[in-house]
């Protein structure tokens, strides 16, 4: 099964993609946590990416689709993936398509959710990673947050139009409960699988 989570940051789409991922047990592709990994092993890519993440600026396309052509091509991709945070703009959707050839995307899910609740999330998200001793991500600051939102409006919501055209589109709301949306989607996946 190969799927798209799309969904503005705060969405909530790691959560429900670390359930899907465990549910069919295919590898859960973060393109951030990849790029975070790079930035804090200090490697070339990842020192000449940081400002620009840090920011809440998107790394150019070229480069993010570099790292995910190698990722998804690594065995355990072979049967399956789900990538979150990928693709975020049409240039990386087209890139994708290119990728899989005949080996079609299943579905792209997409999680709604207003810009207030988006923000007090990610504040809180912050605040409790504060309060636990823990690190804070370094973009989930107000500043590159709405400069996260403003650029999920203008580069990576004509995906749902893209996606909805090729009927792939699956879009719920993400204010529901966790577990019920999880619900929702794995019933919508069971769909699919009955095909
Ligand atoms: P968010 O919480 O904003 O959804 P992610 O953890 O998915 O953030 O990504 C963090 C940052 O990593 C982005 O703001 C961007 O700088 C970079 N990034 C991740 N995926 C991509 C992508 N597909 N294209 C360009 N930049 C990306």
């Amino acid at each position: 099964m190969k799927l798209v989570f799309l969904g503005p940051p705060g969405a909530g789409k790691g959560t429900q993609a670390a359930v899907v991922s465990k549910e069919y047990r295919i590898p859960h592709l973060s393109t951030g946590d990849m790029l975070r990994s790079e930035v804090a092993a200090g490697s070339q890519l990842g020192a000449s990416i940081a400002d620009d993440m840090q920011s809440g600026k998107l790394i150019a396309d070229e480069t993010i689709s570099s790292v995910v052509a190698h990722r998804i091509a690594l065995p355990d991709a072979a049967a399956g993936f789900l990538l979150d945070g990928y693709p975020r703009t049409v240039g990386q959707a087209d890139f994708l398509e290119s990728l899989l050839g005949s080996a079609k995307l299943d579905l792209a899910i997409e999680l709604v959710v207003d810009p207030t609740v988006l923000i007090e999330r990610i504040q809180r998200r912050a605040a409790t990673a504060l309060a636990a001793g823990g690190a804070v991500r370094a973009d989930d600051n107000i500043e590159s947050l709405r400069k996260r939102l403003s650029i999920y409006q203008t580069q990576t919501a004509p995906l749902t139009e893209h996606y909805q055209r090729k009927g792939l589109l699956f879009r719920l709301s993400g204010d529901a409960p966790v577990s019920d949306l999880s619900h929702e989607i794995i019933r919508r996946l069971a769909l699919l699988r009955a095909w």
